[in-house]
């Protein structure tokens, strides 16, 4: 994956498609409600966070919080297969509705809880957290491969660091922060 073509994409990809309510601000830089107390992410962070994980084409990703499916779209664009975890039912089916439509057929939808990840599909050269933690679940970092990067917010209610962690080949872990971000909750054992 190269930036420019993670832009021409970003370019592309008609927002509105994954937006009900508030369509017609589809072209707005901030994030909107897709209801279930949920929002669409901001677009400009979408993309940020897509060069951040320096997607492969023979990348396994993981994403936890479907929410609308956009986000999903970039990695499914951009690896080989993705595994996406959404709890709320309805929004989990219309991103599956939205994906299928845009003929992507490298992307797994799975309904439940994923603070503790996907065992059953681990390692995963990536995963990605699209809602707010109160820390890093350490199960997540076990189901990084080796040379794996995993993408979270942490932090508390009004403010969180958008956070890289990279696993290296030895198995060594490393953190930065990368800049302040405001996520909706990961519901569950981490929430903030
Ligand atoms: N990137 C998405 C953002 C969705 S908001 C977009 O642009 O549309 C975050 C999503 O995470 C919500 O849909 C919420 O229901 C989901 N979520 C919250 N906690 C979760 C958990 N423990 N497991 C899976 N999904 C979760």
């Amino acid at each position: 994956m190269n930036k420019s073509a993670t832009k021409t994409f970003f370019k592309q990809l008609d927002r509105r498609f994954f937006m009900e309510q508030y369509k017609d601000l589809a072209h707005v830089d901030r994030a909107f409600p897709i209801g279930f107390g949920q929002t669409i992410s901001q677009p400009s962070l979408v993309l940020y966070m897509t060069e951040l994980l320096e997607l492969k084409p023979e990348h396994k990703v993981l994403e936890i919080g479907t929410g609308s499916g956009y986000q999903t779209a970039f990695l499914a664009q951009f690896s080989k297969w993705v595994y996406t975890v959404e709890t709320i039912e309805p929004l989990m089916k219309k991103a599956e509705t939205r994906l299928k439509e845009l003929n992507y057929h490298n992307i797994d939808f799975v309904l439940g809880d994923g603070t503790f990840g996907l065992k059953e599909h681990a390692p995963y050269d990536r995963i990605i957290v699209t809602a707010a933690a109160r820390e890093i679940p350490p199960l997540l970092i076990d189901q990084l491969s080796p040379n794996g990067r995993l993408l979270i917010p942490v932090g508390n209610k009004d403010s969180q660091d958008l956070s890289l962690i990279r696993k290296d080949s030895a198995g060594n872990i490393s953190v930065s922060f990368i800049e302040p971000v405001r996520f909706v909750p990961l519901v569950g054992d981490y929430e903030l």
